[in-house]
């Protein structure tokens, strides 16, 4: 659909975009294709976040054999099952994600996955910390964000954007850009560039339970040294120090400063010291 054709469909049932859900409909049908394309759809089960007026959900639709779609709106909702009445393979969910049990999802998606979504850039945050820090057999994600999140994802240690997200982005997935898409790409328009990211999960990495622990205790105060922050944990200051020491991390250092492979071998350490 076009920007008009949306317009004439939302005016039809007395809607207008809810900005305060971050509703900014793609009105790209190729750029649509290409991401759906680069989600792993083809290959796997998808969980569609956010599917909105059915954009991206219809190019999924065609590469899929199962789209779980999760919706907050409920007019979205409405709007996609006239769509897609015929849809066999579309699950629709009717829920805000963040409440979205995955658990009860796993049965669907099957024992490797895909996740697309345009997000809604005011839950950007939370919504790729539960993915990534879930248990759902997560194949590969394509992910469409606001420029800014993006740089989330890619950056480097010592960044002002480097953080939890990003040291769990990198450790466990291979992280692309796909395209940068203008906001004449989007109704109604965003004020900002958005960005596809392609996740592909590395096979060689083993989830690392106590990793999103450590990196909100590390991150908590981004001034203060790693050592005072776990000492802020509640880790006494020789517990900290030998921590530090067994991963080859300086008391010094700063969170912030430290790439993805010292917080994995951080949590690795303190998993083994919590099994003694
Ligand atoms: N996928 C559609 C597209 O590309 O045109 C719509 C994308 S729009 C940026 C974000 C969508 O996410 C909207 O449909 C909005 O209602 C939905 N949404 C917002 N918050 C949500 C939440 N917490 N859980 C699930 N969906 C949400």
């Amino acid at each position: 659909m076009n920007a008009g054709e949306i317009k004439a469909l939302l005016q039809a049932r007395g809607l207008t975009p809810n900005r305060a859900l971050g509703q900014n409909f793609l009105v790209d049908e190729a750029a649509a294709a290409a991401i759906a394309g680069a989600s792993g759809a083809a290959k796997f089960p998808v969980l569609e976040i956010g599917p909105g007026l059915g954009a991206l959900t219809e190019a999924l639709l065609r590469l899929s054999s199962q789209v779980v779609a999760v919706e907050i709106d409920a007019a979205m909702i409405s709007i996609l099952k006239e769509r897609f009445s015929s849809a066999k393979n579309l699950l629709l969910r009717h829920e805000d994600f963040l409440d979205t049990d995955l658990d009860a999802l796993k049965p669907l998606l099957g024992t490797q996955c895909a996740v697309a979504a345009n997000l809604p850039y005011y839950v950007t945050t939370p919504i790729c910390m539960k993915l990534l820090t879930s248990e759902l057999p997560i194949a590969h994600m394509a992910l469409m964000l606001q420029k800014e999140a993006a740089e989330r994802f890619t950056t480097l240690p010592g960044s002002r954007q480097y953080g939890p997200l990003t040291v769990l982005a990198q450790r466990y997935y291979e992280v692309k850009t796909l395209m940068t898409l203008p906001p004449a790409r989007y109704y109604p328009q965003p004020d900002v560039d958005s960005v596809v990211l392609t996740l592909c999960h590395r096979p060689d990495v083993s989830v690392l339970p106590a990793l999103p622990r450590i990196l909100a205790t590390a991150f908590s105060m981004r001034r203060k040294t790693l050592l005072n922050n776990l000492r802020s944990a509640g880790l006494s200051k020789e517990s900290a120090e030998a921590l530090l020491e067994q991963c080859s991390i300086s008391p010094a250092a700063r969170a912030e400063a430290l790439p993805p492979e010292a917080f994995a071998r951080l949590a690795t350490q303190w998993e083994a010291e919590m099994s003694k």
